[in-house]
């Protein structure tokens, strides 16, 4: 029987030669490391053992929360080999967020680190989970122990497109998170089309070795653990690899890389080390930015110092990648080429992508509205939440991003936030991107959240919340007198505060739900 399972896929593009490096890495005290395609083969086959070895039930779901290592990669590919469910967690998440994490999901084993094996397991056990291993990012634990006596050897378990492989929380930046089911068929077809997209090569790239991928991102987020990982494994690229993000390292590999990945924070903080220069990112092919809004003025500045213009995309857990700026002329919209700043893009190959009205009517070029999608990436549902999946997907089959945005002339794709974050002032819908990028024009300006708050007279307003350039002290009253002379009344924010910083959760993103709270009384 043919199988879909996305590892036979990624075995496939293996490297012929299986001794040649797969992941260059460092252990905790800078010793290197490294680790070889046959490493990656024969370390994910014993532990594809060990859980065959456990009898598990059809579908269960294997949830892991340990620190990046190559092991924990290992697992990954393990768990899809042995045609389980992998469930990675946020290793920020403490012992509430796990009791719900594993109360709702239910696995049947939980993988976690050895410091947090005690609490861990109760909260596992208690839930009814069988197994719990550990993974330490030394390679130590249980699992390696249990692995190391399975043999290295296995052949992958037969999935069809439409099987689970994994269940991805989403970030919960606008409240509590949803585990998206994401199929074998949705992470190959999305991997295969960046793969083109994208330009990757095995041939070109240094000294005609291929690419080569920087990976600096978590990997318990589909921008690490899919778009990274996908992109390199799929195309038999070595990776680099950081467990934690550090600008001057990751500066300093860049002469032996040509592609890096990252939320637009670690380009801010690249910015800020002096040794970013065009030397540096000579060897380098492509920089590409996602997972929240590349300011305009981190996109250029990147221009200036390196002379790369950053590939901005967009995608989401539930959906994987949906637009990307060109990487090349691109035959579908004329042959555009240009990567524009403070959009996403175009619709990838094979997504159809529509800007719909309040009542669900497709609206023409250039108005904003709601993002809905539809495609071979669009995951089956939330876990366990069925309503909630049936309220996101229209009659003919999109799915509601619960983006909001617009199509230009020339098939670019704008965002101009979320539909939860939009204001409503005195009947007038008010975008934040909009203001806010005005305001982080200000000199003086790092930053900028707007959010909307109640208002007895306008239902809601719009309150400021800036962070200044270091060294600058910009002022709250004059940025507003500065908005009036600029923009229409209504979307005039009627309070801002300069702040230290905003609040953002591990992948970056702004917190507005926490700022919209923070504010609420204001006006009340
Ligand atoms: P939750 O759904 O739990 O509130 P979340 O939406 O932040 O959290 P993710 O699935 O990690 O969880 O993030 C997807 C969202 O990130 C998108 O819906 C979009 O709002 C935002 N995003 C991703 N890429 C970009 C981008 N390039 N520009 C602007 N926003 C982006
Ligand atoms: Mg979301």
């Amino acid at each position: 029987m043919s199988s879909a399972n996305l590892f036979d896929a990624l075995r496939a593009a293996f490297p012929a030669d299986l001794e040649a490096t797969a992941v260059e890495t460092t252990t905790a005290d800078g010793q290197p490391l490294y680790y070889t395609w046959r490493d990656l083969d024969r370390g994910s086959a014993r532990m594809a053992n060990l859980l065959a070895s456990l009898r598990l039930p059809e579908g269960s779901r294997i949830a892991v929360q340990v620190e990046k290592s190559v092991e924990a990669l290992m697992l990954y590919l393990a768990t899809l080999r042995a045609g389980y469910v992998f469930l990675p967690l946020n290793t920020a998440y403490q012992s509430a967020e796990i009791e719900y994490f594993i109360g709702n999901a239910e696995p049947a084993v939980v993988v976690c680190t050895p410091g947090n094996f005690g609490w861990v397991s109760k909260i596992a056990f208690t839930a009814g989970t069988g197994h719990v291993f550990t993974l330490g990012d030394d390679r130590t634990g249980s699992l390696l122990q249990r692995a190391a006596h399975q043999a290295d050897a296995h052949t992958p378990v037969a999935r069809t497109a439409d099987d689970l492989a994994a269940i991805l929380y989403t970030s919960g930046t606008t409240g509590r998170s949803k585990g998206a089911m994401l199929t074998h068929g949705n992470l190959l077809s999305n991997a295969q089309v960046l793969k083109t997209y994208w330009g990757w090569t095995a041939t070109g790239g240094l000294d005609g070795r291929g690419d080569v991928l920087i990976h600096a991102l978590p990997i318990f987020h589909v921008h690490g653990l899919f778009v990274a990982i996908h992109g390199a494994l799929l195309n038999g690229s070595k990776m680099i690899w950081f467990a934690k993000f550090d600008p001057k390292a990751v500066i300093a590999a860049m002469p032996r890389a040509t592609v890096f990945m990252g939320v637009p924070t670690l380009y801010v903080r690249m910015l800020a080390e002096p040794t970013l220069t065009r030397e540096a990112v000579c060897s380098m092919r492509l920089f590409i930015a996602g997972s929240a809004p590349l300011l305009i003025e981190t996109f250029k500045e990147w221009q200036e110092r390196t002379g790369h213009t950053i590939l901005e995309r967009y995608g989401m857990s539930e959906t994987i990648m949906l637009t990307s700026n060109p990487y090349a002329a691109d035959a579908r919209h004329g042959g555009q080429a240009e990567r524009r700043g403070g959009t996403v893009g175009f619709a990838l190959p094979g997504v159809d992508l529509r800007v719909v009205g309040e009542g669900g009517a497709a609206l023409p070029v250039g108005e904003i509205g709601g993002i809905q999608v539809r495609g071979p990436n669009v995951f089956k549902g939330y876990w366990r939440m069925p309503e909630k999946t049936a309220e996101e997907f229209t009659a003919d089959g999109f799915f509601k991003t619960g983006d909001v945005g617009l199509m230009d002339e020339r098939g670019y794709v704008r965002i101009v936030g979320r539909s939860k974050d939009l204001i409503i002032s005195g009947g007038y819908n008010v975008y934040p991107a909009e203001i806010e990028g005005y305001i982080n024009e200000l000199p003086g300006v790092a930053e900028s959240a707007v959010v909307g708050v109640p208002h007895p007279d306008f239902g809601e307003v719009g309150v400021a919340v800036v962070i200044a350039k270091p060294g600058a002290q910009p002022d709250a009253a004059q940025i507003i007198a500065t908005l009036k002379a600029q923009l229409a009344n209504f979307k005039i924010p009627k309070q801002c505060f300069v702040v230290a910083e905003l609040p953002r959760n591990t992948m970056g993103k702004v917190q507005k739900n926490l700022l919209r709270e923070q504010y609420k009384g204001l006006f009340a």
